[in-house]
């Protein structure tokens, strides 16, 4: 029995990164897609939203000039190369995929289709969400959250560089308090840099569990979906 038979995992841009600060690192690439791939050998069904500010953020500075609706379109496509990129990782591998957008691209992806997307979930394809939620001003984060609720994940996993949720940056602050468990009203009253205000919100109100974990340290994802204790967890 799997703890969570179906994830959405959300990994930042600066994740496919890594040390490089910038671009795609194929060495990470590769990595996450072989976390991915035990996973769902292990059964579980895996659905993943990537980010893009390792390519473009809507509120970067090279943004700064431009009109905001414009720069996060820009964003939006980031994520699209991120999710080509991690989709070709992935089928490398022999995992088979799809791509859903949620703008239309249809010579490279799927539109996001809801009930087909559940479908290749069933029938064990990885599902790639990009393009955000397809609309200017929100972040990934919240693409994430959604496509999480609108597919009946069981949760929504945002893998990251540090174990989880801590009172303070711990990369800056050592002595930074780490939270195994904490509940949505704490994450916002303290507020926490687990994500977004939009996206924790979606998921407080839905009632979709968050585990924010380190998505450097290798078979995490794999512990986690069998049960065993990683990183926090965000709950009611
Ligand atoms: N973006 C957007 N709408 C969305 C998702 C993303 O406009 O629904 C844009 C926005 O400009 C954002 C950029 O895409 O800054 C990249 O997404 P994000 O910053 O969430 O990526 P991450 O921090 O996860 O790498």
């Amino acid at each position: 029995m799997l703890q969570y038979k179906r994830v959405l995992l959300k990994l930042s841009g600066e994740a496919l990164a890594g040390e490089d600060g910038y671009g795609i690192n194929s060495q990470m690439l590769e990595r996450y897609a072989e976390e991915v791939k035990e996973a769902r050998a292990m059964g579980a069904e895996i659905a993943l939203v990537i980010g893009g500010g390792n390519i473009f953020r809507g509120v970067s500075d090279a943004a700064r000039n431009m009109d905001r609706v414009q720069a996060d379109y820009m964003g939006m496509l980031a994520t699209v190369i991120n999710s080509i990129a991690f989709q070709d990782a992935l089928e490398r591998q022999g995992v088979y995929t799809r791509l859903q957008t949620a703008i239309k691209m249809e010579e490279m992806a799927e539109p996001f289709i809801r009930r087909r997307a559940i479908r290749h979930l069933e029938k064990g394809r990885v599902v790639i969400f990009g393009a955000g939620t397809g609309n200017p001003y929100f972040t990934t984060d919240t693409a994430a959250s959604l496509r999480a609720i609108e597919i009946e994940a069981d949760v929504i996993v945002k893998g990251t560089r540090v174990d989880g949720i801590y009172d303070s940056d711990p990369e800056e602050n050592p002595g930074a308090e780490f939270f195994s468990q904490i509940s949505y009203i704490d994450v916002i009253r303290k507020n926490l840099r687990v994500m977004d205000m939009t996206a924790i919100t979606l998921c407080r109100e839905n009632i979709l569990p968050i585990v924010v974990m380190n998505m450097n340290e290798r078979g995490n994802l794999t512990r986690l979906i069998s049960g065993e204790k990683v990183g926090s967890l965000v709950h009611p």
